[in-house]
């Protein structure tokens, strides 16, 4: 793996971003124009968010695949990490959250019945499907969903505890057919996404058109969240290439093809251990030890983030 030059200032090598996506470029309106946004500086090493005049938001300049392969191999990772975790998160084992992970998926199964109980069998795709619970749901009901990940260790975790599969790869290169799925989703995904074009091309492709498109974001835009926390916000993170508001992001699946159908809270289950820690609130974390409540899923909503339904225009 390579290290950055400059390793004192912890600052990443030129190679490490895109030189043909800065400033000079914008995907959604083709005539850049932008404005500082946000100058982040709490991972060691400072980069920039600017806002194009027609409100997208990105990293400037754009992290690529050198970047990410060094930043989480990076101790920088680690370290922010494990810092981050002792104050917000506490602790946690990935796998430890895995019936709030199945709720969670039951949740939005039922949330989308109109699209999957429609008595047919779909051809669905996950992409970063996590251990592939929703996966699981699905095929329970008699689908076919796969899902597609870079992560080796979610493909064998999902393929020994729930029996499915996901192809282990980047989305943009996997060899699926055209028109091959009536559905594919995505959660916390969008953003992580460098190259939004070849991305949102992409799924538009293996679609079958009338097929549908579901993912979730989260709307910068009177975020009281973001406000607060400034700079510490969590999507303020060295991987985070773009940032939505709702109506940017309207406009960037209307430009892929895509017609949005419905929109819903983004509800997720979250165990009492992790809401106390998270809130910093010791006295009920301990009272809801005492009482064994502190493992059970409770179904929160995830401020500000939305989960949208969006339909292949044929
Ligand atoms: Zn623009």
């Amino acid at each position: 793996m390579n290290k950055p030059d400059s390793k004192e200032s912890n600052i990443p090598a030129p190679e490490f971003y895109d030189a043909h996506d800065s400033d000079n470029v914008c995907f959604l309106c083709g005539a850049p124009k932008y404005k500082h946004w946000r100058e982040i500086t709490h991972f060691g090493f400072p980069f920039t968010f600017q806002q194009c005049h027609c409100g997208i938001i990105k990293q400037t300049p754009m992290p690529n695949k050198q970047f990410f392969e060094w930043f989480f191999n990076s101790e920088l990772f680690f370290s922010s990490k494990s810092s981050d975790s002792d104050k917000i998160w506490g602790f946690y084992d990935y796998f430890k959250d895995e019936p709030c992970r199945l709720a969670t998926s039951r949740y939005r199964y039922k949330k989308f019945k109109n699209i999957f109980s429609t008595g047919k069998p779909l051809e669905i795709l996950k992409i970063g499907p996590s251990t592939g619970t929703f996966l699981y749901v699905a095929n329970q009901h008699h689908h076919h969903a796969i899902g597609c990940d870079v992560s080796t260790q979610f493909a064998k975790y999902a393929k020994d505890n729930y029996d499915v599969h996901i192809d282990t790869g980047r989305f943009e290169e996997m060899p699926y057919q055209d028109k091959q799925f009536d559905v594919i989703m995505l959660f916390n995904v969008i953003e992580n996404i460098p190259n939004q074009t070849e991305f949102l091309s992409k799924v538009a492709e293996k679609l079958k058109p009338g097929g549908y498109f579901i993912l979730n974001h989260v709307n910068i835009e009177n975020n009281i969240i973001e406000k607060i926390q400034k700079n510490k916000y969590f999507l303020y993170r060295p991987p985070i290439c773009y940032i939505y508001s709702t109506d940017v992001f309207d406009r960037v699946l209307n430009k892929f093809g895509f017609e949005i159908v419905h929109r819903y809270r983004d509800v997720r289950y979250l165990h009492l251990e992790k809401i106390f820690t998270l809130l910093g609130w010791p006295l009920p974390l301990k009272l809801s030890k005492l009482l064994k409540l502190h493992q059970i899923p409770f179904p929160i909503y995830a401020y500000p983030s939305s989960v949208t339904i969006s339909k292949r225009i044929t």
